[in-house]
């Protein structure tokens, strides 16, 4: 089977394309093997969840225990996905706005607030949510308290869940709220699940991050049932395993290399 590729960038304007959403072509494109496949599917809706750290060589290693995930990508497809950025801040910025992080300049949250007062109406800080709340669709954002600050007033749901030790409790609450904004028909969501990177910064064992895994694939699950016929998923990586070296001992060297390019797993698919 060919590897189909593309990068995180290309997401957003991709959404924009299926879904009608009018938006300032950004630097990423729509991805043509995802535009065929929407159009047989007539997708109206689409959800965006970011596993944080989920790179294309994880992916890999741990669809064996997300048995939801695994499913969507046998129905769906599976890219090589490079992403610009090997940190969490700018790497999601890009896949919201479909920019590259030297493009939109936004490295942590506080960034978009400085880059937002110098021009409020820079599209390049425009998230594909925001051009759909401007086109009068309804968007809905999950993600960390302070990230979701950051979009008040920009979107029409903001969902914030504070920061938390216990890593497993804030994504089963990140979900939660995605399962209200979906009940509450939402036509664009995106959520944030962060288990599997703290996982991969904290734990030694594949048994220990399989744990995360799976944890991240019974909340996919949930999003997935409670999913409008008809609703796109998009779901990434927002960059490479930190702490490879760990993770990294018996990789072969095509794993390496895709490790070191920043390449994240993509799985799109439709409910
Ligand atoms: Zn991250």
């Amino acid at each position: 089977m060919k590897t189909l590729e593309c990068s995180t960038i290309d997401i957003a304007p991709t959404i924009s394309r299926l879904l009608k959403v009018p938006m300032v072509p950004p630097s990423g494109k729509p991805i043509p093997e995802v535009e065929n496949y929407a159009k047989e599917r007539g997708c109206k809706k689409a959800v965006i969840i970011v596993i944080d750290s989920l790179g294309y060589y994880f992916y890999w290693h741990l669809s064996p225990v997300m048995k939801n995930l695994h499913e969507l990508t046998e129905k769906g497809l599976l890219f090589k996905c490079w992403s610009p950025a090997t940190i969490t801040s700018p790497a999601i910025a890009s896949i919201f706005t479909g920019y590259l992080p030297e493009e939109h300049n936004i490295y942590s949250t506080d960034d978009i607030y400085t880059e937002t007062a110098k021009d409020s109406e820079n599209p390049r800080l425009k998230s594909i949510m925001e051009w759909a709340y401007r086109a009068g669709m309804k968007s809905s954002a999950v993600i960390e308290t302070k990230g979701a600050e950051s979009f008040r007033g920009r979107i029409r749901d903001i969902y914030g869940v504070p920061n938390s030790e216990d890593i497993l409790d804030y994504d089963c609450r990140i979900t939660e709220y995605a399962l209200q904004a979906l009940k509450e028909k939402t036509d664009i969501l995106a959520v944030h699940l962060r288990a599997l990177d703290r996982y991969s910064h904290r734990a030694e064992t594949w048994t220990e991050i399989k744990k995360a895994a799976k944890a991240i694939d019974k909340n996919l699950e949930e999003i997935f049932q409670s999913a409008e016929k008809g609703t796109i998923f998009f779901i990434c990586g927002d960059h490479t395993v930190h702490g490879g070296k760990k993770w990294l001992k018996n990789a072969t060297y095509e794993e390496i290399k895709s490790h070191e390019n920043n390449y994240v797993a993509l799985i799109v698919g439709c409910c």
